[in-house]
């Protein structure tokens, strides 16, 4: 049964569609069979990893998330390849933007979502679902329908401000609807070195959730802003650059945490493999302090 993975976050622009593409990509170079799941009405995800030619005709095509999810396509009909045969994608479509209204009223309309992926998740070793900035019905039931989250947390101020609407929104899913949503992780997002909040903001989030925190952290740089518009992840506009090497990391570390190599990696623990590299938190504390010496 493959895994089922919601990133979330209700703040908006903190790179969840970026990590949902860069993993999906990097799971699928790590020889899993992934489906990349686009719940965002602005489609982000699916474009991330379509070339612009075919986003048209793909978005048009009234075989999207939203006709499986509010009408009665199959699931099957709406997804497309989208690196061969290891990288699914159900693309999102504009009309998913009525999705939260046409649902509102229905009966189960927290579980839509489960109801279309439960008959094929076998099919998959990882399904990860791009979920919309909000805490609405979008993303509600892509909470119902997954086995975790993973929450990308940009380096700024505010960071965990509105984390804690996200975690009660888990409890409450929890004690509702789905008892065994896990938190997968998070997963800072956007670091810069060489910016001081950076590294508090991270120690910060470490000091709250020291076994939920991802040893690997995603720097922000330009080449990972340049991708998405080439319908590229990272790792393929430049298999070199750092937010490459930090989206590889995440996916090493993830698959060690779901087959229980690992699994927790705050304070003490190794590192999950994978995350030993340049672009660790370990690797970046040290750093910093160093730094701070001289
Ligand atoms: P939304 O809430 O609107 O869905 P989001 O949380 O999905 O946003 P992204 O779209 O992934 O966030 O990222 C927001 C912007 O920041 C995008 O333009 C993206 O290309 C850029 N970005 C994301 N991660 C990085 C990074 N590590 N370095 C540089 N730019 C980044
Ligand atoms: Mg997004």
């Amino acid at each position: 049964m493959g895994r089922l993975i919601a990133i979330a976050n209700q703040k908006g622009g903190v790179g969840k569609t970026t990590t949902a593409v860069n993993l999906a990509v990097a799971l699928a170079a790590d020889h899993r069979k992934v489906l990349l799941v686009d719940l965002d009405p602005q489609g982000n995800a699916s474009s991330g990893v379509i070339a612009d030619t075919r986003l048209g005709e793909l978005k048009s095509s009234g075989r999207t998330v939203y006709e499986a999810m509010v009408g009665d396509l199959p699931i099957a009909d709406a997804i497309r390849e989208a690196r061969g045969d290891r990288l699914h994608l159900a693309p999102s479509g504009p009309a998913l933007v009525g999705a939260e209204i046409e649902l509102a009223t229905r009966e189960g309309r927290e579980r839509a979502l489960k109801r279309i992926l439960d008959p094929i998740r076998d099919r998959y070793a990882f399904i990860i679902i791009d979920t919309p900035p909000s805490l609405g019905l979008l993303t509600l039931n892509s909470l119902v329908a997954a086995d975790s989250v993973i929450v990308p947390m940009q380096c700024e101020y505010y960071a965990l401000e509105g984390l804690t609407a996200l975690l009660d929104t888990i409890r409450r899913v929890r004690a509702a609807l789905n008892p065994k949503l896990e938190i997968e992780g998070l997963v800072l997002t956007m670091f810069d070195a060489r910016n001081r909040l950076s590294h508090e903001i991270g120690r910060e989030v470490q000091k709250h959730f020291p076994d939920k925190i991802f040893e690997s952290v995603i720097p922000r740089s330009v080449r990972m802003s340049e991708s998405p518009s080439h319908g590229l992840s990272v790792l393929e506009y430049d298999a070199k650059s750092a937010g490459a090497e930090a989206y590889r990391n995440l996916a090493a570390e993830l698959i060690a945490r779901v087959s229980g190599a690992g699994a927790k990696t705050g304070n003490g623990a190794e590192p999950a493999a994978g995350a030993a590299r340049s672009w660790s938190l370990r690797a970046l504390f040290a750093r910093d302090r160093e730094r701070s010496r001289r």
